[in-house]
């Protein structure tokens, strides 16, 4: 095993500074359930983990407030999860990490690392075989003939064709989040979430927006009167696995009529995929099946597979279906 060098920030500010401090190779560690899984497979080779937990003190608060929600990015899964606040506004967020890995999971892993999961192509995972985002430039052993099954139909490139695995931020996004980032020299930014993931394009090895060292210390929900909102998830095991799609939907009508649809996908693109042209044309109409099946045909238009995932085109198209009518609840 290579050197790997252990230190322990007291607080945010002294985190990014040994990151800073430590440059390449530096890697940050919260709950480290996916850190420590890529450690052993390879995949990642940190020279330095700055451990964060004792960060808890000051970012692992869930308030739910009037105006909204703020979750500090050190509380953990399973304590978002069990926040009657947010189960009370936030709904999909809540079945989104219910349904995510498993309880032992939930009560280690933190949110900031949950946002920031790697993709689980098993290429990228092996820290053997071609991979343009574990190692840039050397191909991509799945676009050459691999497994690519569980792999993404929209948002892919020519160099990448790995899905974004996570729940919590598809709903996240969906729901307009947004997230408290603090730099390496100290400053403050927020970013909306859906911002923070990057499609692949050229450069696979760039999975978000962050720059070295920024650490995520806060997601902030704003509150929105929805009607209902939902997270539904297909996997090929109905507890501790991923997705092979999801959908987070969230509606606010008035008089029957939509006056406001997000619905995020997971499981299926290389990020949390907003479908902007769906939710444009259900404006004003009644959902109704006619209409989920239009808004559904409309959220998977541009997919893109291979023989091996085309299935996963028709589960999208069905997934957002069976979303849409579950959100507006049993139709007369
Ligand atoms: Fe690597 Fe992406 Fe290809 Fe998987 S799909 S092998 S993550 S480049």
């Amino acid at each position: 095993m290579p050197p790997l060098a252990f230190e322990r920030a007291s607080d945010a500010s002294d985190a990014v500074r040994r990151f800073a401090e430590a440059g390449p190779g530096a890697h940050y560690l919260a709950g480290g359930t996916t850190m420590v899984d890529l450690m052993k497979l390879g995949a990642v080779e940190p020279q330095r983990l700055v451990e964060l937990l004792d960060l808890r003190a000051e970012h692992a608060a869930v308030i739910a407030a009037e105006e909204g929600a703020s979750i500090g990015a050190l509380a953990t899964m399973a304590e978002v999860a069990a926040h009657p606040g947010i189960r009370a506004g936030w709904t999909a967020v809540t079945e989104a990490l219910d349904q995510s890995a498993s309880p032992q999971i939930r009560h280690a892993a933190t949110i900031g690392g949950n946002l920031l999961q790697r993709t689980r192509c098993s290429y990228f995972r092996d820290a053997v075989s071609p991979c343009n985002k574990r190692r840039p430039g050397s191909g991509c052993a799945a676009i050459a003939g691999g497994r690519t099954r569980d792999l993404a139909v929209l948002g892919t490139s020519a160099h990448c064709i790995a899905n974004y695995p996570g729940d919590l931020a598809v709903a996240l996004v969906a729901l307009d989040a947004t997230i408290s980032v603090l730099g390496a020299g100290g400053g403050w930014r927020s970013v909306a979430l859906e911002d923070l993931y990057l499609t692949p394009g050229e450069r696979p090895d760039r999975d978000t927006a962050l720059a070295p060292g920024e650490l995520i210390l806060a997601v902030h929900l704003p509150r929105r009167e929805w009607d209902r909102s939902v997270y539904v998830k297909v996997r090929d095991r109905e507890s501790y696995a991923f997705g092979l799609a999801s959908a987070a939907v969230a509606i606010q009508t008035e008089g029957g009529r939509v006056a406001d649809l997000r619905i995020a996908l997971g499981g299926l693109a290389a990020r949390p995929w907003r479908c902007r042209r769906a939710e444009d044309a259900a404006r004003g109409r009644a959902v109704d099946p006619a209409l989920a099946a239009e808004l559904a045909a409309l959220c998977m238009g541009g997919a893109d597979a291979d023989a091996a995932r085309a299935f996963k085109i028709e589960l999208g198209r069905r997934l957002v279906e069976r979303a849409l009518i579950e959100v507006v609840g049993p139709l007369p």
